[in-house]
Formats: C-alpha cells, sequence, structure tokens
C-alpha cells in the first residue's frame, strides 16, 4: 500500500511518496515534480494540470485555478466575491447558498461545486501516484492552511473521498512543514532539555502563514501561527500588472485589462518578471508582440522600483510576523532560527522583512516548494502500519476558540468556552449536564470577527432518548467534545449515566434542580497521536473517579453505575452521505467518460500521425523506391483525401471510425514500409549468421587440428553431427543469399530477417549444445612412480577408435565477419568422409 503526502496549493501541487529509502517527490507525465493546481472543462474532456494551464489563455472562462479558496465557503462570503473578480471563470450562487462555477463542458452550460474541481484536481494526483507506483495508492495525509475552518477542513476531506483518496488526516501545512524540519534535525534539544523555538515562515501563491514551533529530539509542539490568507504571489503580479497598465495606457494608448486574453497574457509575463527580478537587480523587460490593436508593446521594471510599489504588502508581511510573536508571546530573542519556504519567499524583499523581524537571517533548509508535501508523507508513514518510523510527538493547534451553547432552564441559554486559542488537536473533554429531555448543543467559533470565513457556526448536535430517573430527577449525561486530528470539532458520544440502588432510598443529587450547568471541571484528554482513543482511558477515567468521589456523599447505599450510549444526531455542514455517494459516482462517470474520449483522440492521433509520416516518406522520402508506382500513387491519394477528411467530417467521430480507416491505409502502406524495414535490416541478420555459422566451423577444425584440448573429449559421432548441421546451414544461407541478391526493391522477401534470426538461433543452440558438452570427471588412480613410466600417450580425438577416414588438412577459416554476405560462401572447412 503506497503511503502518500498530497499538497494541493492554489498555484502548484506535490506529491509524496514514502519508500524504503525516504521520501521521494515523484514526476507528472511531463516528468516535471510540480503539477499546476489547474482543471479545464473542455468540449469534450476535462484537462488537468500542466495541460490546463497551457490552456488558460485559450479558454479562460473554462479553467479554473485558487479553487482551493472557495471550497466549503458560501456564495456571500466576502472572500468568494473577492476570487469573483480575480478569476477568470463564472462564479454563481448555488443551491442553499453555496458556490457554484459555471462552465461550458461537453458542449453544455454545467455547474459544479469548488469541492468536485478539487476531486477533479485530487483525481489526477491520484493517477500520477498510480501510474507511478505499481501499488494502488489510496491511505494519504492532506496539506490544508492552518487558518481552514471546520467547514473547510470537512469540504477537503469530500473533496479527497470523490476522488477515492483515504485520507488519514488533514494536516495544518504549516504543521506539515515543521515536521519535516523536525524529523531530520539531528542536533535538536532532548526532550528533558528546553525546546528550541523555531520559526517558520510559508508565502505562495495567495497566503502568508507564519508558525512558532517548539522542537526537540523526537517532538514538535506548535506554540501560535499568524496568517494573511490574502497575500501572496498572485498580489505580487498584480502590483506588476497594474503599473505596466498604466505605462502602456500612456505610452500606447491601450488598456490591457481590456479583455480576459490581454489580461492573461499580461499576467504570466509579470509573473515571468517577478521571478526574474528575485535573482537580478536590473531592469527587467516585460514584451507582449502582437497585444492589443496588434501593437507590440514592451514595458520594464526593476527590483527597487517593484518593491516600492510592493511596500503596502510588504508592510502586511511584517504585520503578520509581528503579530505571530506577540500570539506565540515571545519575542526575536528566543526564536532561534527562521525558516522560509513557498514560491513567494523567494522575493528578496520578503526574505529582508523576515531578517529585520526575527533579527536573524532566513534559513532555507529544506526544500522551498517540496516541504508541505514532504511533511505530509512524513505524517501518513507515521500514521500507516506499512511503515516504521522513528518515534515523533506532535502536538498541534488551532488558532480559533470554540464555544457551545445549549438550551437550559427556563428563558436561560447557557454556553462555554469549551476549546480556548491554540487548544491543542486532537483533544477532547467531557462534559456533563444533567437533563431530562433530549439535549441540542450548538457548537460556535468564540469570536465571528476573528475568523477568516463568514459563518461561525460549527454545527448543532442533539443528544436523544434522555430521560429522567426513575423518581423524576434529572439523568446525568456525559457528553464527549473533540477537536479530532483534523482539526475538526465533533461530538462523538454521549452517555446516560444510569444508577440503580439497591435500597429504595431518594437519591439527594447536589446538581438537582441546576440541570442546565455543565460540568465545567470537564476532563481534557489531548490526544497527539491518535484521537480515536477509548473514551473510557485518561480523560473519562479521571472523570469517573471526580463521580466516585462525589457519589458516597450523595448515598449511604451501595450503587450500581451502567453507562448506556445514547444517538447524536449531528447537523454540520457538508454533503450528506447520499449527496456523497452521488458525487463519487458523477465523478467516476466524468472519469470514464474522459478515458473514452481520450482513448478517441488517440485514435485519430494515430490517422494523422500516419498519414503525415507516410506521406512525407513515398514522395521523396526512404520507402518511395520500395512501392511499384500504381501503388504508390493510389496510396497517396488516400492520404490526401485521408487529410482533407480529418478536418472535414473526419474531426470528430468515433474510436472506431479512425480504427477502420488506419486499417485501410495500413493495407496498402505498411507492405511498403516492410520492404524497407526488411531491406535495411537483411544485411545485420546475414552477417550475424555468417558468424554463427564461422564459430562453429572453427570449433570443428580445432577438434580436428587439435590445436587446444577445448572440444577433445568430444567424440566423432558429436562432431559428425556438427557438422551436419553446418552443412545444411550454410546450404540454407547460400541459397537465400542469392535470392535476395536477385530481389526487387518492390518484391515482398519470401524470407523475412525474422525467419533468418530464428534459422541462426536454432543452429546455435543445436551445435553449442553439443560443442560445450562439459568433459568428463577422471578420477585419478594413486600412481606409483613404475605406473607414471609405463603410462600410454593420450587416445586420438575420435574417441578411443581409430578414425575411419584419414583426416585432411582444413583449409585456413573464414574468420573475418563479411561486410556484406556473399552470394555463396566458403564451404565449411571440415571432412568426415
Ligand atoms: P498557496 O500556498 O497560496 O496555496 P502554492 O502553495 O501553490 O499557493 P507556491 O507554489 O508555494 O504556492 O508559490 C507559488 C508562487 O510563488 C507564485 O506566485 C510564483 O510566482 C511565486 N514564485 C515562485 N518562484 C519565485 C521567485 N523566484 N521569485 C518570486 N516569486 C516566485
Ligand atoms: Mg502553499
Amino acid at each position: 500500500m503506497a503511503v502518500v503526502g498530497l499538497d494541493m496549493g492554489n498555484f502548484s501541487s506535490y506529491i509524496g511518496v514514502a519508500r524504503a529509502g525516504g521520501v521521494e517527490i515523484i514526476a507528472n507525465e511531463y516528468s516535471d515534480r510540480l503539477t499546476p493546481t489547474y482543471v479545464t472543462f473542455d468540449k469534450s474532456t476535462r484537462v488537468v494540470g500542466q495541460a490546463s494551464k497551457a490552456m488558460e489563455i485559450t479558454n479562460p472562462k473554462n479553467t479554473i485555478c485558487n479553487f482551493k479558496r472557495l471550497i466549503g465557503r458560501r456564495y456571500q462570503d466576502l472572500f468568494v466575491q473577492q476570487e469573483k473578480d480575480l478569476n477568470t471563470y463564472s462564479i454563481f450562487e448555488g443551491k442553499g447558498g453555496s458556490v457554484n462555477i459555471e462552465v461550458n463542458y461537453l458542449n453544455e452550460r454545467k455547474r459544479f461545486t469548488p469541492e468536485q474541481v478539487a476531486a477533479i484536481m485530487f483525481g489526477k494526483l491520484k493517477h500520477i501516484t498510480s501510474s507511478e507506483s505499481t501499488s494502488k495508492a489510496i491511505d494519504c495525509v492532506i496539506g490544508v492552511p492552518c487558518f481552514y475552518t471546520d467547514t473547510e477542513r470537512r469540504a477537503m476531506l469530500e473533496a479527497a473521498h470523490i476522488a477515492g483518496w483515504n485520507c488519514l488526516r488533514l494536516i495544518n501545512e504549516t504543521t506539515a512543514v515543521a515536521l519535516c524540519y523536525g524529523i531530520y534535525k539531528g542536533d535538536l534539544p532532548e526532550q528533558t532539555e528546553k525546546p528550541r523555538l523555531v520559526a517558520f515562515v510559508d508565502m505562495g501563491h495567495t497566503a502568508l502563514q507564519a508558525s512558532i514551533v517548539a522542537l526537540n529530539k523526537g517532538k514538535l509542539k506548535m506554540i501560535a501561527t499568524a496568517f494573511d490568507l490574502s497575500l501572496g504571489g498572485r498580489d505580487f503580479d498584480r502590483v506588476i500588472m497594474d503599473a505596466m497598465r498604466e505605462d502602456f495606457r500612456k505610452r500606447y494608448k491601450i488598456d490591457a485589462y481590456s479583455t480576459v486574453k490581454a489580461k492573461l497574457r499580461l499576467r504570466a509575463e509579470c509573473e515571468k518578471a517577478k521571478k526574474a527580478m528575485s535573482s537580478n537587480v536590473q531592469p527587467m523587460p516585460i514584451s507582449l508582440e502582437s497585444f492589443i490593436d496588434e501593437k507590440d508593446v514592451t514595458g520594464k521594471m526593476s527590483r527597487a522600483e517593484f518593491e516600492e510599489l510592493a511596500k503596502p504588502l510588504l508592510d502586511r508581511v511584517r504585520c503578520t510576523l509581528m503579530s505571530l510573536l506577540k500570539e506565540a508571546k515571545t519575542n526575536w530573542e528566543d526564536v532561534e532560527s527562521v525558516e522560509i519556504v513557498g514560491g513567494s519567499t523567494r522575493i528578496p524583499a520578503v526574505k529582508q522583512i523576515v531578517q529585520e523581524v526575527f533579527r536573524k537571517s532566513p534559513m532555507t533548509t529544506m526544500n522551498s516548494d517540496e516541504s508541505v508535501a514532504r511533511g505530509c508523507t512524513l505524517m501518513c508513514a507515521i500514521l500507516s502500519p506499512t511503515f516504521k518510523v522513528k518515534e515523533f510527538k506532535i502536538e498541534d493547534c488551532q488558532p480559533y476558540p470554540i464555544t457551545l451553547s445549549w438550551h437550559g432552564g427556563i428563558n436561560e441559554d447557557n454556553e462555554v468556552e469549551v476549546f480556548g486559542r491554540w487548544n491543542v488537536i486532537p483533544s477532547s473533554k467531557i462534559l456533563s449536564f444533567y437533563k431530562k429531555e433530549p439535549l441540542t448543543i450548538t457548537a460556535r467559533y468564540s469570536y465571528p470577527n476573528d475568523i477568516p470565513f463568514s459563518e461561525a457556526r460549527i454545527g448543532q448536535y442533539t443528544i436523544e432518548q434522555i430521560q429522567a430517573q426513575p423518581n423524576g430527577t434529572p439523568s446525568k449525561i456525559k457528553v464527549k467534545v473533540r477537536l479530532n486530528r483534523n482539526g475538526i470539532f465533533d461530538i462523538s458520544q454521549a452517555a446516560i449515566i444510569d444508577t440503580t440502588t439497591t435500597i429504595e432510598e431518594p437519591v439527594e443529587d447536589p446538581k438537582a434542580g441546576t440541570e442546565n450547568n455543565p460540568d465545567l471541571n470537564t476532563s481534557t484528554n489531548s490526544e497527539p497521536m491518535d484521537d480515536n482513543s477509548n473514551p473510557s482511558n485518561t480523560g473519562e477515567n479521571q472523570q469517573e473517579k471526580d463521580e466516585e468521589n462525589e457519589e458516597p456523599k450523595k448515598v449511604a447505599t451501595k450503587k450500581k453505575r451502567r453507562e448506556i450510549e445514547l444517538p447524536v444526531v449531528s447537523r454540520v455542514t457538508g454533503a450528506t452521505k447520499h449527496e456523497l455517494e452521488r458525487l463519487v459516482e458523477l465523478e467516476n462517470d466524468m472519469i470514464q467518460h474522459d478515458k473514452k474520449e481520450k482513448e478517441r483522440s488517440d485514435a485519430k492521433n494515430a490517422v494523422e500521425e500516419y498519414v503525415y509520416d507516410m506521406r512525407g516518406k513515398l514522395d521523396g522520402g526512404q520507402y518511395e523506391k520500395y512501392a511499384d508506382e500504381r501503388n504508390r500513387q493510389k496510396l497517396l491519394n488516400d492520404l490526401r483525401t485521408t487529410e482533407n477528411w480529418l478536418y472535414d467530417e473526419g474531426s470528430n467521430q468515433d474510436k472506431n471510425v479512425y480504427i477502420e480507416r488506419l486499417k485501410l491505409l495500413k493495407n496498402l502502406g505498411e507492405p511498403i514500409r516492410n520492404r524497407y524495414n526488411e531491406a535495411s535490416n537483411r544485411p545485420y541478420h546475414m552477417q550475424e549468421f555468417m558468424k554463427a555459422l564461422q564459430r562453429v566451423d572453427e570449433a570443428i577444425q580445432t577438434w580436428q587440428t587439435k590445436s587446444s584440448d577445448k572440444y577433445s573429449h568430444l567424440d566423432k559421432s558429436d562432431m559428425e553431427k556438427v557438422y551436419k548441421l553446418l552443412i545444411e546451414k550454410q546450404r540454407w544461407y547460400d541459397q537465400n543469399a542469392t535470392r535476395f541478391n536477385s530481389l526487387k526493391l518492390q518484391d515482398d522477401p519470401t524470407v523475412l530477417c525474422a525467419q533468418i534470426k530464428q534459422e541462426k538461433e536454432a543452429f546455435e543452440r543445436e551445435c553449442w549444445t553439443i560443442l560445450n558438452k562439459s568433459k568428463p570427471k577422471v578420477e585419478l588412480p594413486k600412481e606409483t612412480p613404475a605406473d607414471v613410466s609405463k603410462k600410454q600417450p593420450p587416445p586420438p580425438p575420435s574417441a578411443g577408435g581409430p578414425a575411419p577416414h584419414p583426416q585432411p588438412a582444413p583449409p585456413p577459416p573464414n574468420k573475418k565477419p563479411l561486410k556484406n554476405p556473399p552470394a555463396q560462401t566458403q564451404p565449411p572447412t571440415a571432412n568426415f568422409d
């Protein structure tokens, strides 16, 4: 089972795979480790990654990027409205206020949610992963921005599910980077020592995230994060674009934003210049040929000018980093080092600000682009049973406090902040309530203005089947709330405490009548690695102890205590199970359609390729002499007709129509191609055949002349067999060599190269099975010196008996391989008759 980490950024995606030798970032079909996060809906298919990015200018309305920012959001959300202005595709309000992206797909207007588009991208990453490794990639860990709220996290999981990934965990990108750093860093302090504080700054295409992490050997603790979720590379591109627009307006009297295509072309050039400015101080050109009104335009910008224009953005970088120090309740002196990752931290002015805030040079210990994917892969390896990873404890935290509220006593609502700011994830708490009827708890982020999301509400959870105790008093309800390892809030379990007394005595519950107060001494269980721990562990035990301490005060008799699980009905955002199944089915249908379309277009391409290839080779090319004139003209004519057909009614046909068309062309063309191939390869095969004959001939001569004892153990009958084979094949060779010499180029040969090869191999196999027979092992008797003196000379090579005929002196073997096989070879040199 493959162990995979996915970093699907707004601009670029990376896939990490855990291997025995460590983490490897795998390449896509273009041998590129970066796969652009782009999806295009085309007339007949969907195009994803590099090919999609290349289509952005020609098909801007149907090419979707930056969709990661839309995941889980509502249409009315301010961020969605901003994205509407920044992107070229159409965004509409969908069912229930959701975001819908409208595209022209398969010649129809179709709407997709951002989660569906993300699923298409995830599907592409899955395809790259599984075509790269033999095992089916299912398990993965996915990086998400640390500022993602509950709804966005759920939506990300849905997208991964639609694409067929089994996401073991969502990990904050900040945490993934810290893990990637911490697990390999050899000089961290021991766990008993004071941890080392390291700051990580990640600025990508759309957002800036920064974190301060306490690191020890085998342990990381996220202290705090800070972010600006609308500050990234694209905003810097925009600064250059705006300046160029103004410049072109003045100098060329054109508006560079007047068409989508022009704006996209300008953006691509400005991004290129921005990158170039990172390593050059001299002014960088921004040139566009045949731009608006066919004008060739050119502008330039220097790094100093760029930094001046980008000052407001750079101030925001400083502001975010300062707030990070504040949130972490630390100062620059305590931060021992700063690591920068993400494409936009390559901007020298950004590095400069990092340096100024932390007063130390930013380091690039990790690969700037791949560290998130590497961290995700390491996390997946830690979670997966397939891998043994050295123990590493990860204590992540979440930035938004969560408050629970529930309807309480008469005219009274209650609430409690259940998870504070920087609460560890994963963690769980157990709350106690005293209730007689179903309890509905609402979870929300405590400070709606502090979250980068339009909706503070997380979900509503109803604990059903709550009944009063037999004596009419409220029952004690234990509710387990948790922040799971994906950073998602959940009420996973609830139970009623059933207390049955052996003596009928009223239970004096001190909490009776205060049913609307939860037990605020909630027990906490932080689960650094696994939030699936049995609730009867740690926190829950603690809770039980509390109860036991408190129970004897209430009653003097023995009590039997039983917990009965209660059903919890959750109402959270996101697709229902049924809806999710429908989306999976829909995606699979589209995958099947893409597959069919690919086969169809491959078949069409094959016809096109054949037409151009054959035409060139038949008309003055290497095949010309291998076809008789009538056939050549006929085929050339067919090729011309097919070319016209391809641009006309043949432009969009079924796969089988193309296959059939190609077959017809090949009926005429392949015999010509084969004749050419045969004629080109024949000399080589004949030469090889000749060499084989010579080698056997030499072996026979060696045996005869006894020039070496290599074959001396072979008897005459063996050598006769070899000789017979040699004569036979020599004849075969000579006959065919004669035929080939008189063969016309337009005629089909009766013997093909494959047969020559086959004959040669069969001949060699038979001869050398005999010639390579091993020598018999001879047990040497213990000899006295007298025996040695009596010894006879060894018997002749004809295995003991006298040779039936005198052996003629063999003529010298034909040793040199012939460049061009002769029509008639030298006769074999040995003679047994
Ligand atoms: P996000 O984190 O917002 O989801 P991402 O992770 O996909 O986006 P990255 O791949 O980290 O983004 O960074 C891409 C950005 O980095 C692009 O805006 C690109 O122009 C910018 N970038 C890449 N190389 C350089 C460079 N040498 N100088 C300046 N900017 C660069
Ligand atoms: Mg990123």
